[in-house]
């Protein structure tokens, strides 16, 4: 879901986990018919024709849901503003008392869970698609909680946080988005260390993975060790993924004290030692090479952009006051308005964050080849196995258009990253390694 309602939890959550893998949730357990890369031969992702046609089929249908689903959320909030629902929120939140944080927390709930039962239809067509395809198996009851739970989460971020928001709006009309984009950093980092031990604890659960794995636990502190990265072996954890989905994923998450890698127990599952070896390789890259803190660093120079570029906006379109029944910007009415340019901005900023993405995970991919290096015997085509299986796992578009890599993709094509991973070789060309040496 990608409403502006939760654009807080999604800028802590989504996008600071750093995965492994494009798209999470997805593919029924296929038999595993890697068609193994060896050195020497040119490796490729290959899927059957009917595989080729359903990833393609299902791949075409989330591009078009992701670009539905920005413009219904879009009209969904230009019908909250012409249908004046803020200021009549406004003027329930005013009577229910005169504190400042209690109308807060009355106007933000009705505001938003209106907006959240609107939003539902691309959601629910979103978790239809992934059934469809055999990539969830969550039923509608368990799927309707998570969403409600996803609601409950929102609203806690979100009441503080509108609260403060408007209470610097007041005190200071000019300058406001300076003191507001500066009191984000601290929120945004304690967000991003509280998610994996609050938040993903409501949809998830987490096991140590070291006494489950004992084996994979002693193979994987080699893999650390060689790359010079001894990982605590309680930063490891398994989640329960396959409760809901049958896709395999991994990723890094956390932030300081909180700092962990996270592996779904699909992949360990169905990939073979070897494999996994290159998929913890991948995350221990994004801890290693601190793509988290970069990440938020990269976030937060975006947001001084979007907050001092909406500033100058809003600032002409509330020239003229009472405006659909609004006051002026540092009246809560106007939240639909500023949810709107979240929304907008949001989905220009996409390329610039997915790029941005793309580079991490290309690094990471490069630290996993380079870790497993001499560990693993033929690294490179347990490298491309891993690929190979989690492209037909998790129906990977195999050919996807220029222009969606550039909007949506937060990871290289899947084709891309396997064709990479059977070829990097700066061992056999007498060059340096970039990262493990
Ligand atoms: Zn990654």
């Amino acid at each position: 879901m990608r409403s502006a309602r939760t654009a807080a939890v999604l800028l802590a959550a989504g996008i600071v986990a750093a995965t492994l893998f494009a798209q999470p949730a997805q593919a029924p357990a296929p038999p595993l018919a890697v068609s193994a890369p060896s050195r020497g031969a040119p490796a490729t992702y290959t899927l059957t024709p009917e595989k080729r046609a359903q990833a393609i089929a299902y791949a075409r249908a989330r591009y078009r849901l992701h670009f539905g689903a920005f413009g219904w959320g879009c009209l969904v909030l230009l019908g909250i503003i012409a249908l004046r629902l803020g200021p009549r929120f406004r003027d329930v939140a005013e009577s229910a008392s005169r504190r400042r944080i209690v109308q807060a927390a009355v106007f933000v709930p009705l505001l938003f869970a209106t907006e959240g039962v609107l939003e539902l239809p691309p959601a629910a067509y979103g978790h239809h698609l992934a059934r469809f395809y055999g990539q969830s198996i969550q039923g509608w009851g368990s799927w309707i909680w998570d969403q409600a739970k996803g609601l409950l989460v929102g609203l806690v971020i979100a009441i503080p946080l509108v609260w403060l928001l408007y209470a610097i709006l007041r005190r200071s009309p000019r300058r406001w988005w300076l003191w507001f984009w500066l009191a984000l950093l601290p929120i945004l980092v304690f967000l991003i260390f509280l998610t994996p031990l609050a938040i993903d604890p409501l949809f998830f659960r987490f096991d140590p993975l070291a006494p489950a794995h004992p084996e994979l636990a002693r193979e994987i502190g080699k893999v650390a060790a060689r790359a010079g990265a001894p990982i605590p072996s309680e930063r490891m954890f398994a989640m329960n993924a396959s409760t809901k989905y049958t896709g395999i994923n991994a990723y890094v998450t956390g932030l300081g004290a909180s700092k962990r890698v996270v592996v779904w127990d699909t992949t360990l599952a169905k990939a073979t030692i070897p494999q996994t070896l290159f998929v913890f390789g991948h995350e221990l890259g994004h801890y290693v090479l601190g793509h988290v803190p970069r990440t938020i660093a990269f976030l937060w120079a975006l947001l001084f952009v979007i907050l001092a570029l909406g500033a100058w906006i809003l600032d002409r379109v509330f020239r003229r006051p009472d405006r659909w029944g609004i006051r002026g910007l540092s009246d809560w009415a106007s939240l639909p308005v500023l949810l709107l340019g979240v929304t907008v901005a949001g989905e220009v900023a996409m390329p610039a964050v997915n790029g941005y993405s793309r580079a991490q995970e290309h690094a990471a991919d490069v630290f996993g080849l380079e870790a497993i290096h001499g560990l693993v015997p033929d690294s490179p085509r347990a490298a491309a196995e891993a690929f190979q299986l989690l492209g037909e796992t998790n129906l990977s578009d195999p050919d996807p258009a220029p222009f969606i890599t550039f909007w949506l993709y937060s990871h290289p094509p899947l084709a891309d990253r396997l064709r990479f991973a059977a070829e990097y070789d700066p061992w056999g060309k007498g060059e340096a390694p970039r990262y493990v040496k």
